[in-house]
Formats: structure tokens, C-alpha cells, sequence
């Protein structure tokens, strides 16, 4: 079978994690604030806070951003749950934006449809959640200039655009954000196994953020009620979780960063290819927004099924039963049944739904050959008939 999407482990990777199994610390070590800085580096912003997923990772952006019951979070409906999720765990309620049918990013006219109506409605969202679709940038300085206009905050999930840019800068500077979400989960462009990070221009989110990555404990005397009895007192001032990234996790990613750039742009060259190969078939091969430069986690094409005689299923079916790992992202979010429970009304975004009906995402990962990806060409030729 070949993936849809995989890890790619070297030797040098396999070192720095034995390496760290034989130090003193296996948490709470010297290499998450060195995995941390290196990410913050790469993208060009002053704060990271390492967490133990990109979920996770949403979750702290969201109670740092002061989000609760009785508030609204936006998003995309073509995401994985996780985008929507961090809005339910903080007590508030969800809701979608349609995409755009060229980038199927969320879309900025229908973002600002939705807040002529909800301000209307006295039921401004307090944070929108932009999704870099298969890596490809949301138009950020749209929705800003809309997140200025109607005070919403923005939190980008970037999981699949780490090693991405907008507008020649790195996705994950935050220039158009609050904070900036990546994914290390193995399928992602670079793993921690499981892991993600919250970027961050505002010392005081990466306060907040760190503070409750870790309990809500602090052991600064500064931000203590009283003096410290001892050597030993810490004192917990929110209500905090246990969503540390490991040491290991740390120096696995340290590693897999030096190979960021390279992996990226290995990418690209598969998706030209791709692109070419499939130009003559009936299917709508990726759209790239000039303003973006796409992290291309996911290579996502778009059958025609007005000039294939076979149905979604039976494409998809085909290619699985020939060994192509293909794979589907995303089931909009609101047909979920646990969204669904909350009242969310399918038919609201007609753009996610067609693409749904339509979407089929091809293997892309760094270490996929030209051989393996001759091979999917031939089997999605095979399988359109
Ligand atoms: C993978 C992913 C997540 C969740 O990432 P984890 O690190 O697995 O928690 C969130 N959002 C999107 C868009 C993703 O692809």
C-alpha cells in the first residue's frame, strides 16, 4: 500500500532520540525550549509553547484568548474536528464559514456575509479559526482587516502549512494573528510522533499558554500571591492541564527541522508533476492562490464526475483496491453526529458539500518516488475508466 501520507525517520533523527533516552531528563529537559526556539526561528516570531498535540495546542490558544460559554468560535467546516473541538472543551459554541470552491480555504465574502448578519444578530464570534488547507495559506490579510473591523481574534491551524508562506513570509509569524497552530502528528510535513506547538507575537498569550500547558503552576515568585514558604513552593493560579511535549518528542522534531525546507520543496516538485501528469485527465487538480506558497501537506484533486461514468466511491474504491492509499479530507464538520446533537444545519454550506462529494486526496509525502507516484497515476487512470 502506499500511504497517503508518512513519516520520514533518518539515522541522525534515531540519534538525537537515543540520545536524549540516555540523559537526565526525559521531560522537562533542555530540549523542548530548544525544539521551541528553533521553530520560532524558522517562522520569525518571538514566542513557541510546545505542546503534546496540535489539539492540544488549540485548546490553550483558546482559553488563553479568554474564549467560554456563551461565546462563538468560526471556522472552517472542511477541517479535521480538532478545529471545532477547542471551542466545545471551552464551554462555547461553534460555527461554519463556507469555503471558497477555488482554494477550499475558508472563504473571506462569505466570512463577511456572516458578520454583517451575526452583528446584526448581536452574535459576533470572539475568535475565527483559519484553516491552511493541504498547506495552502488562507487569505490572512483579508480576514484581518475583517478580525479589525468586527473584534474577533484569529487563530490560524496551521497543521498542515509548517515550512508554508504568505505573502514571502513564514506561515507561523503571526503577522495576521493571534496565534499560529502546527501539527507533528506522523503524516504531518515534519512529526514528533505526536506533538504540536502555539506561536505567538504577545508575551502575555505565551504566558498564559505555557502557564497552562502545565497545570496552572508557577514556581515565579513575581507572579506568586504571597512569598514562596521555600525552595519547594509553586503555586497554582488557573486551572491548568498536563499537555507537556516530552524530551524525546523535542529532539525528534529538533532533528526533523533541519530537513523542513528540503522536505517542502520536495513536495512541490511531486505536485508539479502531479499537475502535469493529470492536466489531460477529468479531474481539477489543486489551485494555488498567488499570495501563498503551500506547505503542501495534502495533495487534494476534484473528480469531474460529469465526464467519468463511475461514482466518488467507486474512483476511491478503485484506487484503495490497487493499493493506493488514498484518503478523504475532510467530512464537513457539521455532518459529524456529535455536531449535528448541537443543532448545526448541514445544507448552510453548499461549497463544502460539493467538494466533499468530489474530493480525493493523492499520496504526497517527502520520501514518495517517482516510481510510486507513476504507479497512483497509472491506478487513478485505471480507475476513472
Ligand atoms: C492533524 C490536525 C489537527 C490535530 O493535530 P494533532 O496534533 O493530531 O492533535 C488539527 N487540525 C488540523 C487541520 C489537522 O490536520
Amino acid at each position: 500500500m502506499i500511504p497517503y501520507g508518512r513519516q520520514d525517520i533518518s539515522q541522525a533523527d534515531i540519534d538525537a532520540v537515543v540520545a536524549v533516552l540516555r540523559s537526565d531528563f526525559l521531560t522537562q529537559g533542555p530540549m523542548v525550549p530548544r525544539f521551541e526556539q528553533a521553530v520560532a526561528a524558522h517562522c520569525g516570531v518571538p514566542h513557541a509553547v510546545a505542546v503534546n498535540s496540535a489539539t492540544s495546542a488549540l485548546h490553550i490558544a483558546c482559553l488563553a484568548l479568554g474564549l467560554g460559554p456563551g461565546d462563538w468560535l468560526w471556522t472552517s467546516p472542511i477541517t479535521f474536528v480538532a478545529s471545532a473541538n477547542c471551542a466545545l472543551y471551552c464551554g462555547a459554541q461553534v460555527d461554519f464559514i463556507d469555503i471558497d470552491p477555488r482554494s477550499y480555504n475558508l472563504c473571506p465574502q462569505a466570512l463577511e456575509r456572516k458578520l454583517i448578519h451575526a452583528q446584526r444578530e448581536g452574535r459576533l464570534p470572539k475568535i475565527v479559526v483559519p484553516v491552511h488547507l493541504a498547506g495552502q495559506p488562507c487569505e490572512l490579510a483579508a480576514i484581518h482587516a475583517l478580525a479589525q473591523k468586527y473584534g474577533f481574534r484569529i487563530i490560524e491551524d496551521a497543521s498542515h502549512a509548517i515550512g508554508g508562506k504568505y505573502r514571502d513570509e513564514p506561515i507561523g509569524n503571526c503577522r495576521y494573528s493571534d496565534i499560529t497552530v502546527f501539527s507533528f502528528h506522523p503524516v504531518k510535513i515534519i512529526t514528533t510522533a505526536e506533538g504540536g506547538i502555539a506561536l505567538t507575537r504577545s508575551a502575555e498569550l505565551a504566558h498564559k499558554m505555557a502557564l497552562l500547558r502545565s497545570h496552572g503552576i508557577t514556581r515565579d515568585p513575581a507572579q506568586m500571591t504571597e512569598e514562596p514558604h521555600g525552595a519547594w513552593y509553586y503555586q497554582q493560579i488557573a486551572l491548568g492541564y498536563n499537555y507537556r511535549m516530552t524530551e524525546l518528542q523535542a529532539a525528534l522534531g529538533l532533528s526533523q527541522m533541519q530537513r523542513l525546507t528540503q522536505y517542502v520543496a520536495r513536495r512541490h516538485e511531486l505536485a508539479r508533476r502531479y499537475d502535469e501528469q493529470l492536466s489531460a485527465l477529468p479531474v481539477t487538480v489543486p489551485w494555488q492562490h498567488p499570495d501563498g506558497y503551500s506547505g503542501l501537506h495534502l495533495y487534494v484533486i476534484r473528480l469531474q464526475l460529469g465526464r467519468i461514468g463511475k461514482s466518488h466511491r467507486q474512483v476511491f474504491n478503485a484506487l484503495r483496491e490497487q493499493g493506493i492509499g488514498v484518503n478523504l479530507h475532510y467530512i464537513p464538520v457539521y455532518t459529524q453526529p456529535h455536531y449535528r446533537a448541537l443543532g448545526c444545519v448541514q445544507d448552510a454550506c453548499p461549497q463544502a458539500d460539493a467538494y466533499y462529494a468530489e474530493a480525493i486526496s493523492l499520496p504526497m509525502y517527502a520520501t514518495l518516488s517517482e516510481a510510486q507516484q507513476d504507479e497512483v497515476i497509472a491506478a487513478l487512470r485505471r480507475a476513472l475508466g
